[in-house]
């Protein structure tokens, strides 16, 4: 994502494109100020409050989001003591609406609009068409049935259950006018509970058995446009969504819960989508460089860009060809 990249506003962008159509930006790709030595109180701040930072506009919007579906579209909790098809199903319709806009506007805007045509788009081919690496032989439509078809299902499995186990006092609710520190607190908490799960799975996922067998899928998109971000194999969306589970633990509100699935579940389309933002006559920063080099080199950036977990772990590198981590293979064989 691209929340916490910090990208200097007046950097020239370069149109130069290497000889495989690759684009990239020319400035690196930098961590954001929160863990940095030594600590910049006052970059710090403006990251928090500054846009685009760690509010504005990415995690906000997912919390409004969040705020949004819990009022207007969440089933009574009193219905959710029993696994019933009614609230199940206004969940799940629920998540599918929310995925298809989200993943959906990406899509129209850079894929059928073609709304930036290949400016600061990092790869210069489109989606895979007639592929047979891909499900019905079309990289989109692959990617759809594995994110809003199979991950929407798994992400849904994943509320019903927490849900339930909320209706019945099965898992600990914390209260607003009890707790309000912890109340608030909690949506700062999720964006960096997210990055350290992310990491960990991912690093995981790597291990040479489960690559082959699972998280292979993924990776067809050395390509990726927004619909790639959920492609995953099952098992991987299991893992990866699991980051909710701290909330069957550590006690939190049903809204807390949304959020960080939420979060989980449409937050892959800013990552996934392919361009380098700001998007839309460049006022929407979106977008993530450091993931897409994930998706190019394989073995690095398995996190994201403000817990620094690459760079305390050696696997980083800034996208400069003589940058930090440089030393990265340059080829992957899929
Ligand atoms: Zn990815
Ligand atoms: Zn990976």
């Amino acid at each position: 994502m691209a929340d916490g990249v910090t990208r200097p506003a007046t950097t020239p962008v370069s149109e130069q494109r290497n000889a495989r159509g690759e684009w990239r930006p020319s400035y690196p790709i930098r961590y954001a100020p929160l863990f940095t030595q030594p600590s910049n109180l006052k970059a710090m701040g403006k990251w928090i409050f500054g846009w685009p930072g760690f509010l504005w506009p990415v995690n906000l919007s997912l919390l409004l989001i969040s705020v949004v579906s819990w009022y207007l579209t969440q089933p009574d909790i009193a219905r959710c003591t029993t696994f019933e098809f009614g609230w199940i199903a206004q969940i799940w319709l629920r998540n599918q609406v929310m995925m298809w806009l989200y993943y959906g506007f990406f899509h129209w805007w850079l894929y059928m609009r073609k709304g930036e045509g290949l400016r600061k788009k990092y790869d210069s081919h489109w989606p895979a068409t007639k592929s047979r690496l891909f499900l019905f032989g079309d990289q989109v439509y692959d990617n759809v049935f594995w994110t809003a078809g199979v991950a929407g299902l798994i992400w849904t499995g994943y509320e019903v259950v927490t849900v339930w186990l909320y209706a019945n006092g099965h898992i600990p609710w914390l209260m607003w006018a009890e707790h309000p520190v912890w109340f608030v607190a909690w949506f700062f908490i999720i964006p960096l509970w997210r990055e350290f799960h992310f990491y960990w799975v991912h690093r995981l996922i790597h291990w040479k058995p489960l690559y082959k067998h699972v998280h292979y899928l993924h990776h067809k998109n050395s390509n990726p446009n927004a619909w790639s971000g959920m492609a995953m194999h099952p098992v991987e969306t299991i893992l990866y969504l699991s980051v909710c589970l701290i909330h069957w633990v550590v006690p939190s509100h049903p809204i807390h819960f949304l959020f960080d699935l939420q979060h989980a579940a449409l937050g892959p389309a800013n990552g996934h989508h392919g361009y380098e933002g700001p998007i839309i006559k460049d006022k929407v920063p979106t977008g993530s460089y450091f993931h897409y080099l994930h998706h190019r080199y394989f073995e690095c950036n398995y996190g994201e860009s403000t817990v620094p977990l690459d760079r305390w772990f050696g696997t980083f590198r800034d996208g400069l060809p003589d940058g930090e981590g440089s030393k990265l293979k340059e080829e992957h064989k899929f």
